[in-house]
């Protein structure tokens, strides 16, 4: 749209641009997601103060699980003997997940430590992440709000973008994004692209893929020096 009003403020007709660009809007690309640099999660991880808030974003950051899925984790979901995370729908809550994308997540022996000393202090509970910071044994549908005011307490708002300007709130920080990191740090630790499909609930391979993004320069001086070439 940009482009074609450029086009007519130079002089050109719309049936010129027709005839050369087609009337047809172009098609992009979906675009690349978003990954966080490590230092910036880092830091973000060091400002947490509370255990729920730790536990909470340590849960989105190691298993990848889409905000709906978080908010309705309830404790029976987890088989503690075999360190797994079971995703299904809650129909409790009236919340649906597709069939591909019921799963089984493992999670680390660090997290489930975590989780056992969190449910220790809940142990009424039904939820994993209840509302106002888990006081209120009921779904949270503000989780993205609180990560915003998480980040902007912090002082890692990026202090330009637009929401940083009108509202505080740093367009630069999203849910997504500790599921998109999840995904590819495991594509970067050399898991295949089956298992990650299967491990992130995406129902094909190429949704997978968007995740695949050549690595750093330096990563791949490594790699090309460790290949052994004659
Ligand atoms: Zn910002």
């Amino acid at each position: 749209m940009n482009l074609h009003a450029f086009s007519i403020s130079l002089g050109f007709r719309d049936e010129q641009l027709k005839k050369i660009a087609g009337d047809k809007p172009p098609r992009f690309e979906k675009t690349l997601p978003d990954i966080d640099e490590p230092d910036e999660l880092a830091a973000f991880f060091k400002s947490l103060e509370s255990e729920y808030d730790r536990l909470l974003f340590g849960v989105l950051l190691e298993t990848g699980l889409r905000e709906r899925e978080a908010m309705h984790l309830e404790w029976s979901d987890i088989s503690w003997t075999h360190r797994l995370l079971q995703v299904r729908s809650k129909p409790r809550y009236d919340h649906k997940i597709k069939d591909s994308e019921e799963r089984e997540v493992p999670l680390t022996k660090a997290l489930i430590r975590k989780l056992e000393h969190y449910r220790k202090q809940h142990a009424e509970d039904r939820l994993f992440f209840g509302k106002l910071g888990g006081t209120v044994d009921e779904p949270d549908g503000h989780v993205l709000r609180r990560l915003k005011g998480l980040v902007r307490d912090a002082g890692l708002n990026c202090g330009i973008c637009a929401t940083c300007v009108s509202s505080k709130e740093c367009e630069d920080w999203f849910l997504h994004k500790f599921r998109a990191n999840y995904i590819t740090t495991l594509l970067r630790n050399g898991m295949d692209l089956r298992s990650v499909m299967v491990l992130s609930g995406h129902s094909d391979i190429e949704s997978v893929m968007r995740y695949l993004r050549p690595a750093g320069t330096k990563e791949m001086q490594a790699k090309v020096d460790a290949i052994k070439w004659r």
